[in-house]
């Protein structure tokens, strides 16, 4: 199942919304920052050696924990992807429990019905949306030293500046492609 256009846009306005209300019009975006204003806390917690965020929310209050032993990208992904699920999916208690967000919500994997698959996807188009906005990657491409660059010499340049994976920048400029 693909991320339905409805959905994608969900994610992307969603994101949109909260780089507006913090004023944030440059990479990298201040992840953390947001998420406290948002009013979560962040701990970063030994969760094993599968999970890579947890979003726990207790009368209202959020907390994401992430795990030290991940990348600082991969941190930085799995927060905004809590952030997504807080944001979008979560009631008043919710307990969310993030392994391998690229293996999740594959379509093989019949572990997730329809509707969780779903929600794992919105996440996750949230977090590409709040971490690689397309208008500051669009102003980056234009203001930039990019000329004689090759796409992927481009997608580690942007990466670099926007910190995210190399991996999470070229997805990210795949779905850009396929939707504007
Ligand atoms: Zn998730």
């Amino acid at each position: 199942m693909l991320l339905t256009k409805s959905g994608f846009h969900k994610s992307e306005e969603c994101a949109s919304e909260i780089l507006a209300r913090n004023n944030i019009k440059a990479a990298p975006i201040p992840l953390e920052e947001i998420v406290i204003k948002e009013g979560l806390n962040i701990v970063k917690y030994d969760l094993g050696d599968d999970i890579s965020g947890i979003l726990i929310i207790n009368e209202a209050k959020g907390t994401i924990g992430v795990n030290p032993k991940d990348s600082y990208y991969r941190q930085r992904f799995s927060i905004a992807h809590e952030l997504g699920h807080f944001l979008l999916h979560a009631d008043s208690s919710a307990f969310f429990v993030d392994k391998d967000f690229l293996i999740k919500y594959r379509h093989t994997n019949k572990n997730y019905s329809n509707a969780e698959r779903k929600q794992e996807q919105e996440a996750n188009a949230f977090a590409a949306a709040l971490l690689m906005p397309a208008k500051i990657i669009e102003s980056e491409i234009e203001n930039g030293q990019i000329l004689g660059l090759t796409e992927t010499e481009l997608i580690a340049q942007l990466a670099y500046k926007f910190k995210v994976s190399e991996v999470a920048m070229s997805y990210r400029f795949t779905n850009l492609n396929n939707y504007f």
